[in-house]
């Protein structure tokens, strides 16, 4: 693997951690956990640790902040910053932050389109 992924698997592997860490504690708070409890508190941490992984990939992904281009007209786009965009995903949606892009010549903002699955 290279520097760059070990670096992404071992935040990867510290936020599931935390996620975890997060559950077994909620899960102690009470005396004695129910079936329902336990797939309730199971589903959460899933989908807080799902959650993770989409944004720490979409950083990875995201490694482009400069020089995108865009997508409709092939110029070069302005970056503008990061803004929270929603991703709906097989398993549900996840909020996440994204580089944004605005292009001069469409005057249409836009995030770069990968890994981005509907268009804007
Ligand atoms: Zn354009």
């Amino acid at each position: 693997m290279s520097p760059d992924k070990e670096q992404v698997k071992a935040r990867m592997m510290a936020d599931a951690e935390s996620v975890i860490d997060q559950m077994l504690s909620e899960g102690s708070e009470k005396e004695q956990l129910d079936l329902s409890d336990i797939e309730h508190l199971a589903r959460a941490a899933g989908q807080r640790i799902m959650e993770r992984l989409t944004c720490a990939l979409v950083d990875t992904e995201a490694g482009e902040e400069e020089g995108s281009r865009c997508p409709e007209c092939g110029q070069k786009a302005r970056y503008k910053g990061r803004r929270r965009r929603s991703l709906v995903t097989d398993t549900g949606e996840v909020r996440l932050e994204r580089g944004y892009y605005y292009c001069p010549t469409c005057r249409k903002g836009f995030f770069p389109p990968r890994p981005t699955m509907e268009s804007e």
